[in-house]
């Protein structure tokens, strides 16, 4: 049966879809593990390579093999048993910067400012590209040039950006305001496409895509349109879900009630703080059941887990349906997580280039290493072709090396007093040192206890409590998207798949490329899976879907991928043995930073210090940074962190 099923999907197929590693297939043996092949000749300097461009790799990306085994090893106390004596490079830096996402690049830009362009900076990256969760993914679909954002996706945040954050998108040459030159907000509709949901025959008796009356909840598409009553009508008619719950669903929606008369306002939200929302909705709203499971995985998209994890309070800040009638002053309740505070200011302010923010980190890197990526414009860096073999040359002050693991920082002498800082990574199979004046950690917050030993254990327990969201952010390259104009539809969400969301592409053209406009067209579909594990508190879920995200194989995560699409696009004349050009997941185990929880995070509720405060102070001559730091997974964090972190450093 299996068998037969594999081969309607596809699996069979010739799609580019190989694990490669550091830029080279992985063709040797299967028990050849990455160390070996990290210390073959061939790659020690990987990145050199004229045929080096991880932008273009599929397969599994994000955290792909080779770039997380030293520090899992370093993790399970085996790494020095088998690396050997660090060799000294030599080399000497003002800074060494450890993690190359948005953070490290901003810490590097933010401290040529205070130290002048000669400063000279060594970033490290265990990646084999730069950018962190900021990822570029290019496919070539008959000979069509396809760019999709393999993590961080637009610049967004629900409060506003700060002086620092703004100040660097500007001085990046972003102008955010002009977003609407480059959107084709009619695309879709016009085509008469819209959000809808699909329905799974294990959950809810039959697969059927049905119109989602209110798209909501993370990774809906920009014409999302607010509930009506015609399409709760429409809804109504056509969702395979039980007919009490189809009556509980209008009446959760028109029938605003107080559940909780007599009392005040602040003493209504101290309760809803402390339930979750799917509790609210099923204690205290009393609705069936088929509600629970539609609503469970809307909040995927932010959060990283369902309703079972996230307060009705901050439901409530959501507008998800059942709480209109409380009577709540519009005020933010204690407690609630800052996305879900609405800001108009703040949802003004926003940005996708077709890479993501994989732009925002080329843009920087051009501002350090100007010989990296040509051009001068923030829209031509969307087709400009990164030189990787310039990111760590030897005449340019500022060096990114990557593939290379920080597995200790330590002071030379005494951190009160010391002069420098050796930081020993592990690259190619060898491990090696160099030395700085400072070093900034901008890497993630759960690792640094393992590569700074020397730390005071309370930071320790504060940075290994930023227990980061694992997710997958998957793209499948179509050869067309005619099905997805036949079942009128441009983004799913699918409450009980593999992928909760799906979407086509923002159909966003800039700096000379083209987003397709004809359904014939090859396009970038992007698919949302958060790894979560309902009814555990969230750093247990978190934990117990990393884990998922590490031992699940590109070819079960391949099958679920056509499955879902071709259950969903099936009655559009969807084919995934024909239609699927390519398919890179980008594993994301260690994602979102860990925002705090009214359900979880007493102090979050009650006040007090919080533990990112306790994690981010300075330890002698190293600073912290990361978007860790802020307890908040947005772009505008990670450079405001770096900003902090770079001022603490310089300020002596
Ligand atoms: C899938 C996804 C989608 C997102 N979408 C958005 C969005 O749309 N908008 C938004 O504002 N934010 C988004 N975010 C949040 C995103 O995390 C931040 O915006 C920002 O990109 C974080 O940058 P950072 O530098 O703090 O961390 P990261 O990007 O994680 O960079 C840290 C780097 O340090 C490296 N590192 C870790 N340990 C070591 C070591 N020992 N040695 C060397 N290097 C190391 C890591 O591998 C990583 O490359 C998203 C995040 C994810 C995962």
């Amino acid at each position: 049966m299996r068998d037969s099923r594999d081969r309607e999907l596809g699996m069979h197929r010739r799609i580019s879809r190989r694990d490669f590693l550091n830029g080279v297939a992985m063709t040797a043996g299967a028990a050849m593990m990455p160390w070996d092949l990290l210390a073959s000749e061939k790659t020690v300097n990987p990145e050199k390579s004229a045929t080096y461009y991880p932008p273009a790799l599929t397969g599994m990306r994000g955290s792909h093999p080779g770039a997380f085994e030293n520090a899992h090893s370093l993790r399970d106390g085996t790494f020095w048993d088998s690396a050997g004596k660090p060799e000294n490079t030599g080399e000497t830096y003002d800074l060494i910067i450890v993690g190359g996402g948005i953070s490290g690049l901003s810490a590097a830009h933010f401290y040529r400012k205070a130290k002048g362009a000669k400063a000279r900076i060594l970033i490290l990256d265990n990646h084999d590209d730069f950018g962190g969760h900021a990822k570029r993914n290019e496919f070539r679909i008959n000979n069509t040039l396809r760019l999709c954002f393999g993590g961080t996706f637009s610049i967004e945040s629900p409060a506003p950006y700060s002086t620092v954050a703004k100040g660097l998108v500007q001085e990046l040459g972003i102008d955010v305001s002009s977003y609407s030159k480059y959107l084709d907000r009619k695309l879709y509709p016009s085509a008469g496409l819209r959000p809808k949901i699909f329905f799974d025959k294990e959950t809810f008796g039959a697969d059927k895509l049905v119109i989602n009356p209110s798209p909501r909840g993370g990774g809906e598409s920009e014409d999302a349109a607010a509930t009506s009553t015609e399409l709760l009508k429409q809804f109504v008619a056509e969702a395979p879900i039980a007919d009490q719950a189809k009556l509980d669903l209008q009446r959760l929606h028109h029938e605003p009630k107080d559940y909780f008369p007599g009392l005040t306002s602040e003493q209504k939200k101290a309760k809803l703080a402390r339930i979750s929302y799917a509790s609210f909705l099923r204690d205290i709203a009393g609705v069936h059941e088929d509600i629970i499971k539609m609503y469970q995985s809307l909040p995927h998209g932010l959060f990283g887990v369902g309703i079972d994890a996230v307060s009705a309070q901050d439901a409530w800040g959501f507008d998800l349906p059942g709480l209109d009638g409380m009577n709540l002053d519009p005020t933010p309740g204690k407690g609630m997580n800052r996305d879900a505070i609405p800001n108009a200011e703040a949802e003004k302010y926003f940005f996708h280039f077709p890479d993501g923010n994989a732009s925002i980190a080329r843009l920087l890197v051009r501002k350090l290493i100007p010989a990296a990526i040509p051009g001068s414009t923030s829209t031509d860096v969307v087709l400009a072709k990164a030189n990787y073999a310039k990111l760590d040359d030897p005449s340019s002050p500022v060096r990114i090396r990557l593939n290379s693991t920080a597995v200790r920082v330590k002071h030379l002498g005494d951190p009160a007093s010391a002069n420098e800082v050796e930081v020993t990574y592990a690259r190619g199979g060898k491990v090696y040192t160099a030395t700085a004046k400072n070093s900034i950690l901008a890497c993630w917050h759960v690792v640094i206890p393992y590569i700074c030993e020397d730390l005071p254990a309370k930071q320790k327990g504060a940075l290994a409590s930023a227990q980061k969201v694992p997710l997958l952010y998957t793209n499948v390259a179509l050869r067309n998207w005619t099905a997805f104009q036949k079942v009128g539809c441009n983004s799913v969400y699918a409450p009980s798949m593999y992928h909760s969301y799906v979407n086509l592409d923002l159909p966003v053209s800039m700096g000379g490329y083209e987003f397709p406009r004809k359904p014939e067209e090859p396009i970038v579909v992007h698919m949302m899976k958060a790894a979560c594990s309902p009814g555990h508190p969230a750093r247990e879920q978190h934990s117990i879907g990393r884990m998922e995200l590490y031992t699940t194989s590109f070819e079960t995560m391949e099958r679920n991928i056509r499955d879902q699409l071709a259950r969903t696009l099936g009655p559009g004349g969807f084919d995934p043995a024909r239609d699927i050009a390519a398919i890179t997941v980008n594993r994301w185990p260690h994602g979102y930073a860990y925002e705090y929880n009214s359900l979880f995070d007493s102090f979050w509720l009650e006040g007090g210090e919080t533990p990112c405060e306790v994690a981010r102070q300075p330890f002698g001559r190293i600073a912290i940074a990361n978007a860790d730091a802020g307890a908040y997974a947005y772009t505008d964090e990670a450079m405001n962190q770096a900003y902090r972190a770079v001022s603490e450093i310089t300020k002596a």
